[in-house]
């Protein structure tokens, strides 16, 4: 039996790509998961999928950021919700500095940064009352080295670094484990959107001349969030197929 079996997860943006993996990974450790995203169907499709496996998972469709339906989905779950994905998250794009203007700035962070910042606020009380948390933000090879076509998102992906560092520190003393994964290039919807050329022309920058799957974040997810990760905290994990932009 999985140690995660019975416990309550919150997957943001979980109705596609790296998200509806990792929360599909989840339930199949026995995770009961709201399956949030801003997507109705997709939302439903996730949470369909995942009962029809037998796990358990409740739709949840909103604004990641906004605060009560946030609050409303986390009260509905029935009990202390002790697994958090910050994942939801849209491209930057590819528009140049010039057209990066207020509202392509709050819209991005809005979703990214405050969305993440407000999911932890809305499951933060149980965690502490369990004594038991474990939080991951999914950041981008993007928020580490810089991102010369939309430099929004490379921000907004550098601000959950700061995040998962200043968390970390916060709530350890609470059993609450804060980490990042930072992938490179994920065939999902997200990269899809550019066309499968974009995809692959991207995937050349690696060493492994590849797309990752979302498949392949989300094992990451299943292992931190498990015992094999208690020991790890405060850290960032590149799944990215040996970015040498990153660093190998
Ligand atoms: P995706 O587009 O397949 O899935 C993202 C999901 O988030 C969508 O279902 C979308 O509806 C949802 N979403 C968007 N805005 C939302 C909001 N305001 N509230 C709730 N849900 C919202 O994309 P993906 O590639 O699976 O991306 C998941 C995460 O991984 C994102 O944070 C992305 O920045 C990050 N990431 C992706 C890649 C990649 O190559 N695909 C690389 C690095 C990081």
């Amino acid at each position: 039996m999985s140690a995660l079996e019975g416990r309550r997860g919150l997957v943001t943006g979980a109705g596609s790509g790296i998200g509806r993996a990792a929360a599909i990974e989840l339930a199949a450790a026995g995770v009961e998961v709201i399956v949030q995203d801003l997507v109705h169907e997709r939302a439903a499709e996730v949470a369909a999928t995942i009962r029809g496996k037998g796990g358990k998972a409740a739709a949840a469709a909103f604004d990641v950021a906004d605060e009560a339906a946030m609050r409303k989905a986390v009260a509905a779950a029935g009990g202390p919700v002790t697994l958090l994905l910050n994942n939801a998250g849209i491209a930057g794009g590819n528009i140049e500095f010039e057209r990066v203007d207020r509202t392509a700035y709050m819209r991005m962070f809005d979703t990214h940064v405050w969305g993440s910042l407000n999911a932890l606020h809305a499951v933060l009380p149980g965690m502490k009352a369990e004594r038991f948390g474990r939080v991951i933000n999914i950041a981008s090879n993007r928020g580490q080295v810089g991102f010369e076509r939309s430099c929004h998102y490379s921000g907004a992906k550098a601000a959950l670094l700061g995040f998962t560092k200043a968390w970390a520190r916060e709530f350890a003393g609470w059993g609450i484990l804060v980490n990042a994964i930072a992938p490179g290039v994920i065939r999902t919807g997200m990269t899809l959107a550019f066309g499968e050329q974009a995809v692959h022309d991207e995937a050349q920058l690696n060493l492994l001349k590849r797309p990752g799957a979302p498949e392949e974040i989300a094992a990451w997810v299943r292992f931190l969030m498990e015992p094999t990760g208690n020991f790890t905290t405060g850290q960032l994990l590149c799944p990215n197929g040996g970015d040498p932009i990153v660093g190998v």
